[in-house]
């Protein structure tokens, strides 16, 4: 026992942890460090880049500002900084030696812990930043879309810190398979419903094509867009995609910064998976902002679905951020916004699009992208799973998975690569995934449930 502790002492980098006091106070925008100027998003009738006016339907004032700043530093409200405390920032960094040893490689494998959140992911960091604003700026109501009901669940929260109602509209697939997310999103609070839903126009037009549609994001969004246009006191809230949600997402980065300066280590390796690019650019943006400077040579890895390949074999265009194109055009790479993905477990990666600012990078060649096989990526969730305890959302995966590939490479090259992850949530709410994962009946790519 003694020799044990004694040599877990030496080990400073099992678990490396910041107190209250380190909780970033700024988020930090790549915007002002890229070479090149991150394309605005267009007004589809006019093709002219967007005026601040033309997301004042849906959007609070300085929401809108935050969307369109170039300003490296944006300072985060007390407010909002006291209820980072409450989700559990700041979050630890935890060396995965029991991975390390199953995988017997010479690289050492981090994660940081977003899964530590009461509601389970990283997206409680900008859903508070957003209720926060909205509340402040007069608004009563937030509507938005969920897909596996993550977003929805951390808005929801959100909404009952800062005395808002919360309207969700949750991919129907979602929401017949998940019950139990659905139930989180009630008890704070949230009122869920199956969309496409009979409550929107849209949602009418999709049923009446396709009464058995299992629904997309898509389709999600535009029907919460078509409630927030259409009510003064009701704005509309993204869970990812926008530059003010990668903004609100730096404070991972930031905190991971910190930790490895603790442990004085610059990694060869930094991955995080994407499904919108939200908590890919909180965990890297900080740190290829200092690659910019010249600071480090990390590489920063994307992994995505083989079933919305975006990033890997989408086009980088102007598209639509909803099916309906209701939205302004983004430049992003995409699938198209009419495109039907599988209904893959991974849920939250069920998207068309990528961040415009993920695109930019990808595009600058700051950021490289992979697609896994869903069954893949269970299986490395599953190694995980045995050998550090925890039961990691599908979606984060597909960021294990891609930690494992390089430190198995690091293994064949014999070389001490040092490789940092992003456990962007738990699954223990995607317990059906795993299920069908260890029970049998999962598809590659997820074609039949
Ligand atoms: C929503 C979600 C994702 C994907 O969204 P991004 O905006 O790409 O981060 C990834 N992991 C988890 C756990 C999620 O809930």
């Amino acid at each position: 026992m003694l020799t044990f502790l004694r040599s877990m002492s030496k080990e400073k980098d099992l678990r490396v942890t910041l107190g209250l006091d380190d909780i970033p106070k700024r988020w930090y925008n790549l915007a002002a460090d890229l070479p090149e100027p991150v394309p605005p998003p267009l007004n589809p009738a006019t093709r002219e880049p967007a005026k601040p006016e033309d997301l004042a339907a849906i959007f609070p004032p300085s929401l809108i500002q935050q969307e369109m700043s170039q300003d490296r530093y944006i300072d985060i409200p007390e407010e909002v900084m006291e209820n980072y405390v409450l989700i559990n920032r700041p979050s630890p960094l935890q060396r995965a030696v029991r991975l390390e040893r199953l995988l017997n490689t010479p690289a050492k494998i981090y994660f940081k812990r977003e899964d530590l959140s009461p509601v389970g992911s990283h997206k409680t960091n900008t859903a508070l930043a957003q209720a926060y604003y909205n509340m402040k700026d007069g608004y009563s109501n937030l509507a938005t879309e969920t897909g596996a009901g993550q977003w929805g669940s951390a808005l929801s929260l959100a909404c009952s810190i800062f005395d808002l109602d919360c309207t969700v509209f949750m991919v129907r697939i979602s929401f017949d398979q998940k019950p139990y997310r659905r139930t989180v999103m009630e008890t704070y609070g949230g009122k869920v419903n199956p969309s496409p839903s009979p409550l929107t126009e849209y949602g009418k037009k999709m049923l009446a094509e396709n009464p058995d549609t299992p629904g997309s994001l898509g389709i999600a969004i535009s029907e919460a867009i078509e409630i927030a246009a259409q009510d003064p006191n009701t704005n509309y809230s993204l869970g990812s995609v926008l530059n003010h949600v990668m903004l609100h997402q730096t404070v991972i980065g930031q905190e991971v910064m910190q930790q490895l300066d603790m442990i004085d280590t610059v990694p060869d390796y930094m991955v995080g998976c994407v499904g919108g690019g939200s908590n890919f650019a909180g965990f890297a943006f900080p740190m290829i902002g200092e690659r910019i400077r010249g600071k480090n040579e990390t590489k920063f890895i994307a992994t995505e679905p083989k079933a919305t390949p975006s990033m890997t074999k989408g086009s980088y265009d102007y598209d639509f951020g909803d099916s309906a194109g209701m939205t302004p055009l983004l430049k992003m790479h995409t699938m198209g916004h009419n495109f039907m993905p599988s209904p893959i477990h991974a849920g939250g990666l069920r998207y068309h699009g990528m961040a415009p600012m993920v695109s930019l990078a990808a595009e600058l060649d700051f950021v490289q992208a992979v697609s896994y096989d869903q069954t893949e990526t269970f299986k490395a969730g599953m190694m995980f799973a045995r050998s550090e305890g925890i039961i990691p959302a599908p979606e984060s995966n597909h960021a294990i998975l891609g930690a494992i590939d390089l430190a198995m490479q690091a293994k064949e090259s014999n070389e001490e690569k040092t490789i940092v992850f992003n456990l962007s949530g738990h699954g223990l709410l995607d317990l059906a995934g795993y299920d069908r994962y260890i029970n049998g009946g999962m598809e590659p790519s997820g074609k039949t449930l």
